[in-house]
């Protein structure tokens, strides 16, 4: 016996913008991939101002 029913609602989880710092729902987070981390944001804009940021910096 077996049942289709899967109880999963992965859409629900909530991840913190690393950049503006707000919680929205990881399925509709705005992914960034850089060398070595994976970054989600609310939005293309905070992932534009993120990315902007970083290499403005010259280290
Ligand atoms: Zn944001």
């Amino acid at each position: 016996m077996q049942q289709g029913k899967a109880v999963k609602r992965v859409d629900d989880v909530m991840v913190k913008d690393p950049f503006c710092g707000a919680y929205f729902p990881k399925n509709n987070g705005v992914h960034l991939k850089l060398k070595n981390q994976n970054l989600l944001f609310c939005s293309r804009e905070c992932r534009d101002k993120y990315l902007a940021s970083r290499s403005g910096q010259t280290s």
